[in-house]
Order: C-alpha cells, then sequence, then structure tokens
C-alpha cells in the first residue's frame, strides 16, 4: 500500500522539474511564450469533444497539461521536443482545439505545445499550385491568401470557423465538404515537416508520389501528433472554379439514395459535392438551413469548365432519375452551399446536457446499407429507454464506397458525471463494434484521441502491433501525446 505521507514531498519534487523544464523552455522559445497559469493549461486542453463540452457544463476540470509553450517556429518545436525527451515529459501538440476526440487532452500531464503562433504562408508555387504554410496557419485565413490570387485549398471542414489549422487537417485525415472531388487532407499534402524525439526536424521527400520506399508522409498525416509535432506542410492547391451548379433530389427510401450515389461515383463522375440525407437528418437539415423539404434527400454540386459541369449535371439527372429520384431542382442546393456552415454555427450545434457523439465511419459500397441499419438498430433500440435517436448522412464519396457522417443523441444526460461518462462510453461502444462488424473503420476523419483508443487493436487486429513497434521506435520514451490512438502512457510511466 502506498505511503500517503510520502505524497506532498513528491508533489515538491514535481514542483521542482517542472520549473526547472518551464526555465529551459523559457530560454529556447522566450520567457513571455511560456505558462504556468492553470487557466492557460485549461484552455491548452478543451476542445470541443462532449467530455471536454460536458466538463465545461459541470464546471469540471480538464486533465492539462504542466507547462504550456508557445513556439514562433519550426527550429523552436524542435527544440521544446529535445527538453521534452531529456526530461521525459509529454508533450501534447495543438492547433486549433477544433478536435472531437479529447486529442488535446493531458492525461499525463507534460507540456502543451500551442502552434497557433507559427501561421505564415511560406511560399505560393504558381507554376505547379502548391501552398508551403506553417502548421498552425488557421483554414480561412489561408484561403483568403489563396483566394485572392485566384487559388483555393479545396478543404472546407465543418469547423472551419472553429479555428481548425493545417497541422490539424492532417492530425486527424480530415475531410472537407468538396472531398468527394478534390479528396481528403491526406489527398491533398504533398510533403510535411516534423519535428520528433530527440529533438531532429525531418522533411519528407518534396513529392508524394515516388519509388523511393514506403511513404513517411502517410505514417505522419494521421498520426495526432503521437509520432511527430508536424511543423509545416506543402498542399495541392487548386484554381478557382469556373463554375458551379448546384442539384438536388428526393428518394423514396435511403436505399435508392445510396444506389444513386454508388452508380454516379462508379460511372466515375466527379462531383464536387455529394450529400444523401435520412429523413431524420433532413428533418435537422430543413431547419438548420430554414428550407422546407422531407424525406430521403441528395444534394450535389458539380464545378469547373463549363463543359464538364454540363455533361456532370446531364448523366448525374439522368442516373437519379433511373433508381427513382426526383428532382427539386437547383435552389435547395444552393442554399445548402450558401449555409453550409450553419448546422455548426455556435448555439445550433448539439450541446450538453444533450449526450451526443459522431461516430463517422466508411465502408465499401456493398456494406454501406447493412452499417447503416446496424448502427440505427443498436442505438435506437439499444437505447431506447433513454429516447435515443440516430440520424445519418453521406456526406464523403470515394470510387468505391462512401463515408456515413452519423450521431447519437440522448435529451439528458444523467445528472451525475461519472453516470454520464459511462453512458457516453457506452453509446460509443455500441456504435463503434456495429460499424466494426459490418465491415465499416473505427472512424473516417475525426480521429481517435482519447476517445476512442480502446478500438484500435479491435479495429487493426494484429497490425496493431505494427503500429505501437513504429511508435515505439520513433518515440522511444512515449512522450508524444501519449494516451491518444491506444498507445498508453509515456514509457517512465509505465
Ligand atoms: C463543429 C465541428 C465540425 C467539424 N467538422 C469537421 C469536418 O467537417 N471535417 C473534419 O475533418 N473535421 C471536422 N471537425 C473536427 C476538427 O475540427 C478537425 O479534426 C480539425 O482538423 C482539427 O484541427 P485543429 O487545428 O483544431 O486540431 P486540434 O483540435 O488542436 O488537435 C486535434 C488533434 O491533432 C493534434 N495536432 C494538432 N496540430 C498538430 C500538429 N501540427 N502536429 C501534430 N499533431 C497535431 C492534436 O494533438 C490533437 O490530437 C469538426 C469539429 C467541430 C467542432
Amino acid at each position: 500500500m502506498e505511503n500517503l505521507d510520502a505524497a506532498p514531498e513528491r508533489d515538491i519534487r514535481r514542483r521542482y522539474v517542472i520549473g526547472l523544464i518551464a526555465r529551459e523552455l523559457a530560454d529556447a522559445v522566450g520567457p513571455d511564450h511560456v505558462s504556468v497559469d492553470p487557466k492557460d493549461l485549461e484552455a491548452q486542453a478543451d476542445d470541443w469533444s462532449w467530455m471536454s463540452q460536458y466538463m465545461r457544463y459541470k464546471n469540471l476540470p480538464h486533465p492539462t497539461a504542466d507547462i504550456a509553450v508557445h513556439p514562433a517556429n519550426a527550429e523552436e518545436v524542435a527544440a521544446c521536443v529535445r527538453i521534452a525527451s531529456d526530461f521525459g515529459m509529454p508533450v501534447v501538440p495543438r492547433g486549433g482545439g477544433s478536435g472531437t476526440q479529447g486529442g488535446t487532452f493531458a492525461p499525463y500531464g507534460g507540456i502543451a505545445l500551442d502552434l497557433t503562433r507559427m501561421n505564415r504562408i511560406l511560399e505560393i508555387d504558381h507554376t505547379s499550385l502548391v501552398v508551403t504554410a506553417e502548421a498552425g496557419i488557421d483554414g480561412p485565413a489561408l484561403e483568403e491568401e489563396l483566394n485572392a490570387v485566384g487559388l483555393t485549398m479545396p478543404h472546407y471542414p465543418g469547423s472551419f470557423h472553429f479555428g481548425a489549422t493545417l497541422g490539424g487537417f492532417l492530425a486527424a485525415r480530415g475531410s472537407g465538404v468538396l472531398s468527394t472531388k478534390y479528396g481528403k487532407a491526406e489527398d491533398l499534402v504533398l510533403q510535411v515537416q516534423a519535428a520528433l524525439p530527440p529533438g531532429r526536424l525531418v522533411e519528407t521527400l518534396p513529392t508524394p508520389n515516388h519509388a523511393s520506399g514506403p511513404d513517411l508522409v502517410q505514417v505522419l498525416v494521421g498520426s495526432e501528433g503521437t509520432l511527430g509535432v508536424i511543423t509545416q506542410a506543402a498542399m495541392q492547391l487548386e484554381p478557382l472554379p469556373e463554375r458551379r451548379e448546384f442539384l438536388s433530389f428526393g428518394f423514396p427510401s435511403i436505399s435508392e439514395g445510396i444506389e444513386a450515389g454508388r452508380r454516379i461515383m462508379v460511372g466515375r463522375l466527379r462531383p464536387a459535392v455529394v450529400r444523401l440525407y435520412d429523413e431524420k437528418d433532413t428533418q435537422k437539415l430543413a431547419s438548420w438551413i430554414d428550407a422546407d423539404v422531407e424525406g430521403v434527400l441528395l444534394v450535389l454540386m458539380c464545378d469547373g469548365p463549363s463543359p464538364l459541369v454540363d455533361y456532370e449535371v446531364q448523366q448525374i439527372t439522368q442516373v437519379c432519375g433511373e433508381v427513382g429520384g426526383t428532382s427539386y431542382g437547383p435552389e435547395l442546393g444552393q442554399l445548402w452551399w450558401d449555409r453550409k456552415y450553419e448546422p455548426f454555427a455556435h448555439g445550433k450545434a448539439p450541446a450538453p446536457p444533450m449526450v451526443f457523439g459522431t461516430t463517422d465511419t466508411c465502408a465499401r459500397f456493398d456494406r454501406l446499407e447493412d452499417i447503416y441499419w446496424a448502427k440505427k438498430k443498436v442505438i435506437e433500440e439499444g437505447f431506447a429507454e433513454y429516447g435515443a435517436t440516430y440520424t445519418a448522412h453521406f456526406s464523403h464519396w470515394f470510387p468505391w464506397g462512401s463515408m456515413i457522417y452519423d450521431r447519437f443523441y440522448i435529451d439528458q444526460a444523467p445528472s451525475d458525471p461519472d453516470e454520464a461518462m459511462a453512458l457516453h462510453d457506452r453509446l460509443w461502444d455500441a456504435a463503434v463494434r456495429a460499424s466494426l462488424e459490418n465491415g465499416g473503420t473505427l472512424n473516417e476523419h475525426h480521429g481517435v484521441g482519447v476517445k476512442l483508443g480502446r478500438f484500435m487493436r479491435e479495429a487493426h487486429g494484429e497490425a496493431f502491433d505494427l503500429l505501437k513497434s513504429l511508435k515505439a521506435a520513433w518515440d522511444p520514451d512515449g512522450i508524444l501525446n501519449p494516451g491518444k490512438l491506444g498507445f498508453g502512457p509515456p514509457r517512465r510511466m509505465n
């Protein structure tokens, strides 16, 4: 049994070590950019996960770091990682804090590494249509600069106005509303620079397509700060489209809607937007964007040069008609586009005391409908005593399948925080297992964080050991974002 009398002594030792590390960090980044103020630490840990929102609602403290650091450039990030390595101290990177998986929580304390001072565009290569920028730049700031020269980085997540940064887009393989045509963040990235233990700064090859060994870009991308801190990235750009054309269709049921999407994609048409809403999500969307529509709704947008747009609109109209779709004209699509951030506007998004979760998954066409019905059943029947509801839309389509953006909602969380957290976990257990058992993935674009780490072995099987070996080789002390992606605590705490 632990000798409790030793605890205060341990606190004194820890305080001393934290002071020592804070002074070294101040030496590296300047004293004004290091803080141990509990308010700063709380702000750095906070994100948009249900857990975080619930803690705010209940006035409960977050698991915070011991020191917050605000480096100005990649070299300073590398210096911070070196100091952290010297002391075996965890490092928790943070971009805009718009994540939903508790990725910025610091369950083992350590250093909260705020990257938002690193917000410069380093180069716009007009010949190759590539931008290189620091990882802490936020989406709208980058997009504004690009639009001013007729270009766009076509990644518009729902969190566009929640501070999401370039590094955050890449950290969890984000999706934007145009991903069906232009790809997810992981498809847009050409090259990354990252800081790794014990303080080295590495850069991947200048192009992503090569035959020089496995692709290090795609190891760092999606690693959520557990294998390296992304300090800058080169991203593919597009010219702003000459024209955008909107379409919308109603379908008798979700089956015909999925079939329409499948035929569009396997017919190798490339609309920029394809969003199929089940009845309940159509209802929600209609109220959020103030539209008069019900039933299963499909919203599309084609963009690019006029002849291409004309061709795609004509083909899509034909396909949708063939599977029982009724055209609602372009207005609904235009309305959705104009108000696309409304469902996420502050005050409209769900919030505690509601219990909710976006359990997005991704699967091939042949599994999509089974997953949808299986998840609806486990949520609505499995949690009927709580009046749970399930809604879904299919909003990022691939040549082989689609993403299901689905959510559970329970109107009122139990008042006891432990019970509320346990109910939230049980809902996730049911939703994730229904995805995995029916051929879906653990997640599609929100990432894993602290919330879904417990499912990583179930999702990857034996291959999870390979990921763990990679983690052990690149980050032997386990200091990079410990507790995330199912990688467990830092080594020295084991
Ligand atoms: C209302 C709302 C809507 C959303 N809609 C979408 C959507 O449509 N598509 C989508 O993809 N996501 C969406 N998200 C989730 C989230 O906004 C994205 O994952 C976003 O890209 C996170 O960026 P961030 O800078 O805020 O990251 P943070 O929240 O700061 O961090 C998220 C994770 O990434 C790590 N990280 C951050 N920066 C770095 C870095 N430079 N190097 C290494 N690791 C890093 C952090 O440690 C953490 O684990 C939404 C979130 C909200 C609240």
